[in-house]
């Protein structure tokens, strides 16, 4: 027996840790990453701008002008604080901290797996509620969950990962208005959604919104934020670690995330794109095709683990879920650009042909 394993908890050892698949000089369409470069212009002016980073200092501990600029960039209103986070997967396990030893985490089935995974490192108790076929919250088994378990808190993806949709906006308020728990939206997908609850902060104190801007073309800078009242976000902060933003990440985000232009126009090719591959996949008979308010499209396929192979060995990295409870056969692509996305249906096709 090794060191380690004696040493473990054993709930960690029994933890499968989250798996990156290898994806050098692949497509990859498999992690709801931009596919969008910066122009060589902006790279110029962006160097230029990072000279400037005393990276023999600490960061900025509050890391205000990055709140400051998440907040023009998301029109974040003024009277709602921020939480920053390194990446808001960091936000999430913040929130499980701030739990106590007893409490229940609840969320949906499927959904974000960090979730499960965050409340079972902290030592919590995890519960979920399956979605519905069609991948909506049953909101009378929503009830029962929340009146038999008391959460604490509760995580629900809008839109949801993996499967794209948002849920009912009647269904989440009625969670909200129906529970002690902290109802943690995960805004993650919020640029290309219809709905978001920003705005319904104001209305309930127990309601908390994280965003990130990873899937808005800046995965690599790791920066997520938790938004709700200032009295919520004043509490929480306590919870922070000191310089949990770094001085790169702060300086980095300053200058291009100034840059709401580029990326709404970014936002919007990717919405054009997602229309086309949806309009594509849809013609093709083996599939079946689900509607989107993110980043991706989750399809379920006729032999989906062979599609993912063959698409694998044609370059192209997408997400196998097919072992995923109530996923069965189920595939979730990236949009990439008009070029990824035509090689990707190509590929597609070629394989049922
Ligand atoms: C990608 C994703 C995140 C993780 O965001 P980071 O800021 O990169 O940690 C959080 N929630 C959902 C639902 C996601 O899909």
């Amino acid at each position: 027996m090794s060191f380690i394993n004696n040493w473990l908890r054993p709930d960690i050892k029994a933890i499968n840790a989250y798996h990156i698949p290898p994806s050098t000089n692949m497509v990859k369409l498999d992690a709801m990453e931009s596919p969008f470069l910066l122009s060589d212009e902006l790279t110029g002016q962006y160097l230029t701008y990072l000279v400037d980073a005393q990276l023999n200092r600490y960061p900025s501990a509050s890391a205000n002008e990055t709140q400051q600029t998440l907040r023009k960039l998301m029109d974040i209103p003024d009277e709602f604080g921020v939480l920053l986070g390194n990446g808001s997967d960091e936000l999430i396990q913040l929130l499980a901290l701030a739990c106590d030893a007893q409490d229940t985490v609840l969320s949906v089935e499927p959904s974000f797996v960090m979730y499960e995974m965050i409340a079972k490192f902290a030592r919590l108790n995890y519960q979920s509620v399956p979605l519905t076929n069609d991948f909506e919250i049953d909101a009378d088994v929503m009830q029962k969950a929340i009146e038999t378990h008391n959460p604490k808190l509760i995580f629900i993806s809008y839109p949801n990962n993996p499967t794209g949709n948002v849920f009912n906006r009647i269904v989440i308020e009625r969670i909200i208005t129906s529970t002690k728990a902290m109802v943690v939206l995960d805004e993650a997908y919020y640029t290309y959604a219809t709905d978001s609850f920003l705005a319904d902060i104001a209305q309930y104190p127990n309601l908390v919104l994280l965003r990130t801007v990873s899937k808005i073309g800046f995965a690599g800078l790791r920066l997520g934020l938790l938004i709700a009242t200032q009295d919520t976000v004043s509490q929480l902060d306590k919870l922070r670690l000191p310089y949990n933003i770094n001085t790169l990440t702060q300086v980095s985000a300053n200058f291009l995330l100034q840059e709401k232009n580029m990326i709404n126009a970014n936002a919007s090719i990717i919405l054009a794109e997602r229309q086309t591959l949806f309009d594509k996949l849809v013609k093709i008979n083996f599939l079946k095709v689900y509607l989107s308010q993110a980043n991706f499209i989750l399809f379920k396929a006729l032999n989906a683990n062979e599609l993912f192979e063959f698409l694998k060995e044609n370059g192209i990295l997408i997400k196998n879920l097919s072992a995923t409870k109530q996923l069965t056969d189920c595939l979730r692509v990236t949009i990439g650009t008009e070029e990824q996305n035509q090689k990707f249906i190509n590929i597609v096709k070629s394989f049922y042909d």
